[in-house]
């Protein structure tokens, strides 16, 4: 059995006039993230996560943010095309543990159905993924409210 981790990092920019998405579920806000895609910063750093694990490379190799297939799409889609990836690789995905740093808004209200989304797209059970918050403490891009971070961890293992 080869089980392997990988990290996955990534931030985007909070600005007004765009939807707060994060592991898919969308959050009321008066700002969102900017970006090419969704900008669900919490599914590419799931997809970093997978990406590393499994020795491919990272999510702009796989997504370019100048490939027209990937403006404004929808980051879940990103985790699941990634998962099956691996999958045909021969890997499993045993575990997904991420961070969302973030001043505001809070999303207790909304970790489960973040939990559920990522493990459909992931294909395992929501028990196996975990999603953390964590806030700037009023310090840094964080804590300004100037953009959201996410970290990713995921095990994976095959054979
Ligand atoms: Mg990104």
């Amino acid at each position: 059995m080869s089980i392997t981790t990988g990290i996955g990092w990534d931030c985007h920019r909070l600005v007004e006039g765009r939807r707060l998405i994060l592991g898919g579920v969308e959050i009321e806000h008066d700002r969102g993230l900017d970006g090419h895609s969704d900008a669900d910063v919490l599914c590419h750093a799931v997809t970093d996560a997978l990406l590393g694990a499994a020795g491919l490379g990272d999510i702009g190799q796989h997504f370019p943010d100048d490939d027209p297939r990937w403006e404004d799409a929808d980051s879940v889609a990103l985790v699941r095309h990634t998962a099956n990836l691996l999958v045909a690789e021969g890997w499993g995905v045993t575990s997904v543990d991420t961070t969302v740093l973030m001043e505001r808004p809070r999303i207790a209200a909304h970790r489960e159905a973040m939990r559920a989304t990522l493990a459909g797209a992931l294909g395992i059970s929501s028990q196996r993924v975990n999603v953390k918050a964590t806030t700037g403490e009023g310090m840094g891009f964080i804590g300004r409210q100037e953009g959201v971070g996410a970290l990713a961890v995921a095990t994976i293992a095959r054979g």
